[in-house]
């Protein structure tokens, strides 16, 4: 088993797809910080808080793994928690030249930290959390997609909006 990773992104929610790669990080290293992005910019449905609660609710079993949030470059707060992986996931040949963008990015501005990407089981490898929302504003069921509570609050949430 090797060092901490850090696995940064926005999981606005989190879905099943996410939970697939933070187990499978779980497996490789020996400690997995799930870092939730503010991203104000992207304009995000929860808020950072209730986007950590239901990270740590989901992952309420997996020993290794806590979740913070960040503001920031991922690679200062990479350097923060003095870890040198971050984890990314990658899911179709859609996401691929988006992340070698950042992974190479972030390799030059922070030379000492690589990115690790893992690939989900087949199943969740079409499953966004933008695909969710926009599936949940329609009223689909999306109990194959995330947990019972992340629906709940996703419907929640979308009833008010509209409201
Ligand atoms: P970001 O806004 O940083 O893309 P996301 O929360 O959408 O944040 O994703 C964080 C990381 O998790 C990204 O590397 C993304 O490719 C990956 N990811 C998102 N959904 C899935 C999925 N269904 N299976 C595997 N990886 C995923």
């Amino acid at each position: 088993m090797c060092q901490k990773a850090i696995y940064p992104g926005s999981f606005d929610p989190v879905t099943y797809g996410h939970i697939d790669l933070i187990k499978r990080a779980g497996e490789i290293f020996s400690e997995v910080v799930v870092a939730v992005a503010h991203n104000a910019h992207k304009n995000p449905l929860f808020s950072v808080k209730d986007r950590v609660e239901m990270l740590q609710k989901a992952t309420a079993g997996i020993m290794n793994v806590t979740v913070e949030h960040f503001d920031g470059l991922v690679i200062d707060y990479a350097k923060k928690q003095k870890s040198h992986i971050l984890i990314r996931g990658l899911r179709m040949i859609s996401d691929f030249e988006y992340e070698f963008q950042m992974a190479l990015t972030n390799r030059k501005l922070a030379p000492g930290i690589e990115t690790i990407f893992l690939m989900p089981q087949e199943s969740y490898c079409y499953l966004s959390s933008k695909l969710l929302k926009e599936a949940a504003s329609l009223g689909a069921d999306l109990s194959s997609f995330v947990p019972d509570f992340v629906e709940a609050a996703l419907k929640e949430k979308l009833r008010d909006r509209d409201n």
